[in-house]
């Protein structure tokens, strides 16, 4: 398909010749050059960066600068083809082999294998383990073992897949062939977990912090859920995004919805048949602009760079989980949004599903503490960035500028007093009811089911009047979320008071609430604009760019991404190039790309002028 970049017995590609001349980028970002400079020197390497720093240059110039091809492991057919396809737009002869392939496909890659035609290959773990595919390896020259998304070898991980187990074997079996593995999942243990199966002791470790300060934080409190959602979604029309939802029915629900409001929303669960998942993922990539709603089963090895939000309509499951979903926006560095709506009912349907879950209690446990600890990032007054970096044991120095705490800093109120309430009518109901009885209780409402349980005769009874049903929710979901009290399953969400709930009852520990803010419908917090572009004239060009893009892209069948980023047409509208050199300098823009499509680009920005 492409001349070779590397033929064996010259002298090695320079690293920075490849990244200039092969990707069209100007220069290594972070700590790409060290890693590189390491791996193409024969050294094994562990990469913890988080979404978006760059990873797969590392091992993607190493293959080039090596002699022999690069065995890349991938848990994800959809991932493989877009970078394979990224790859080849770039000139460099890269390959998949997984299940997807016709047999007649796979042998003719297996022969471009042999035949030393190939500088990347990229492989599932079953294949790579699969029968006589380590014999095949054995036989031709390697240049290193990339193994992406590695933590899926750990059971710490949210992702655990089964087969990155026989990865173990790589080391023994191929001496002396660097190895690096991959990661954008932070927490300690699955990192020592992944080093110690991969047997990477001996890797040096290449870490970075795992801000990704492009992304806005916004977490607001249910309140009418759709409503809020189209709010948000109304502020980045026209661009791409995920909806994520916990349930199959809430994602078809949701998307129905949204398409009668005149938002484009297509739905995606593990539910759906294949054709139509593979469709609307299709369109989600090749498109600009449909909402994507979906389940988790969306999402991990979509590496599309301008996803520009991901909102939350139910609460993940952990911090690890919540920030590798919101991960997913903004790989391109440009301002994106993770928005998340959340409240009470969602807090008990984590709760049953870890309490009515089959893991063996330690696991429970686990999983409890996970929750609890995203609960406190849910209802923190403070920054939202320190929070979450906090749980991955790094210290953000003051507030970020770019949450919602941040940027609307909630209004604190002193709620001894009804924290005291709250928890007495909790005591003298016997820790048997739920919020809403004892919001009855609390505000004097007569209903049947307070008759009937002469829960008017308490001395609770109406002494909290003077809050509002919604207020008594804030305070006992505030209470929740700091473990003062507990929400019991087994017996139909009754509430619990904890060991931290007596001193607040006896008045000796005061408690202050965030007040939660009233929706408007406009909310300052919403959509973090990308990169604006100087004039309107600079914008028009950039949206005949993306025309033209999008025109090449629907020709070839590939994502229009794969042709040129957002961010090189960006630059293109901006200064404007006029002549094939100067178009070499727009970052993102290789020689490979120059000679395909220089002149069509060059045309639109000719015509613009
Ligand atoms: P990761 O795998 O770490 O999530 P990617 O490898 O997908 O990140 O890279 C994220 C984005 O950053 C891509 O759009 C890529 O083109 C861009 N990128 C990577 N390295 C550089 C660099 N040195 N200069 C400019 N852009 C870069
Ligand atoms: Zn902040």
């Amino acid at each position: 398909m492409s001349e070779a970049l590397k033929t064996t017995g010259e002298p090695m590609l320079q690293p920075e010749k490849v990244l200039k001349e092969v990707f069209g980028l100007p220069s290594f970002r972070g700590q790409q050059a060290e890693i590189i400079g390491h791996v193409v020197g024969g050294g094994d390497a562990v990469v913890l960066l988080p979404t978006g720093a760059g990873k797969s240059l590392c091992y993607q110039i190493p293959a080039l600068c090596r002699d022999g091809v690069a065995v890349v492991v991938s848990p994800l057919i959809a991932l493989m083809r877009d970078q394979v396809e990224a790859l080849r737009q770039s000139g460099v002869r890269a390959a998949a082999l997984n299940s997807t392939l016709t047999p007649e496909e796979a042998r003719d890659i297996r022969d471009a294998l042999a035949a030393g035609e190939l500088d990347l290959l990229y492989v599932t773990p079953e294949r790579l383990a699969g029968d006589g595919f380590m014999g095949l390896l054995s036989r031709v020259p390697l240049a290193l073992f990339a193994i992406d998304e590695a933590h899926c070898i750990s059971q710490w991980g949210h992702d655990f897949r089964p087969e990155y187990l026989q990865l173990a074997r790589l080391k023994e079996r191929f001496p002396g062939v660097p190895r690096l593995a991959l990661t954008a999942t932070a927490d300690p243990q699955t990192r020592d977990d992944l080093v110690r199966r991969l047997q990477l002791d001996d890797a040096r470790l290449f870490s970075a912090s795992f801000d990704r300060p492009n992304i806005r934080y916004t977490i607001v409190r249910k309140d009418n859920a759709k409503a809020q959602l189209r709010d948000f979604l109304k502020a980045h029309e026209g661009a791409s995004g995920i909806v994520y939802c916990l349930s199959r029915k809430k994602v078809e629900d949701t998307a129905e919805w949204l398409t009668a409001q005149g938002i484009q929303a297509l739905p995606y669960h593990a539910g759906l048949d294949r054709s139509v998942r593979d469709r609307h993922q299709d369109a989600f990539l090749k498109d600009e602009g449909p909402v994507l709603v979906a389940t988790i089963a969306f999402g991990m090895g979509i590496d599309k760079p301008d996803v520009r939000f991901v909102a939350h309509l139910d609460l993940p499951s952990s911090i690890e989980a919540y920030y590798q979903e919101t991960g997913r926006a903004g790989r391109d560095g440009l301002p994106s949004d993770a928005w998340m709506a959340y409240g009470m009912s969602d807090v008990s349907q984590r709760r049953r599903m870890i309490d009515e879950g089959g893991s063996p209690e330690a696991v429970k446990q686990v999983e409890r503490a996970k929750l609890d600890a995203l609960l406190h990032v849910c209802e923190t007054a403070d920054c939202r960035r320190q929070a979450l970096l906090a749980h991955f044991g790094e210290q953000h120095e003051g507030g970020c500028g770019n949450c919602d705490a941040c940027l609307n800093p909630a209004e604190m109120w002193d709620g001894t007093e009804a924290a005291r309430k709250a928890l007495s009518a909790i005591y003298r109901t016997g820790q048997r009811f739920g919020a809403g009885h004892l919001i009855d209780i609390l505000r004097g409402n007569r209903t049947e089911k307070v008759e009937r349980s002469r829960h008017d005769d308490l001395p609770t009874f109406g002494v909290g009047r003077d809050i509002d049903q919604k207020g008594w929710q804030s305070v006992f979901r505030q209470l929740a979320a700091r473990g003062i009290i507990s929400i019991d399953h087994t017996a139909y969400g009754a509430l619990k008071l904890e060991e931290s709930a007596r001193p607040v009852l006896q008045g000796q520990q005061p408690v202050e609430f965030r007040r939660d803010p009233v929706r408007t419908r406009r909310q300052k917090t919403a959509a973090a604009a990308p990169d604006p572009l100087a004039s309107p004239e600079e914008e028009a060009l950039f949206q005949s760019l993306r025309a033209e893009r999008l025109r090449l892209a629907r020709e070839q069948g590939v994502p229009p991404y794969v042709i040129f980023h957002d961010t090189s047409l960006r630059e293109m509208a901006r200064r404007r190039p006029s002549s094939v050199s100067d178009m070499g300098d727009i970052p993102g823009v290789g020689s490979a790309k120059i000679a395909r499509y220089g002149d069509a680009f060059l045309a639109v920005i000719a015509a613009a002028d």
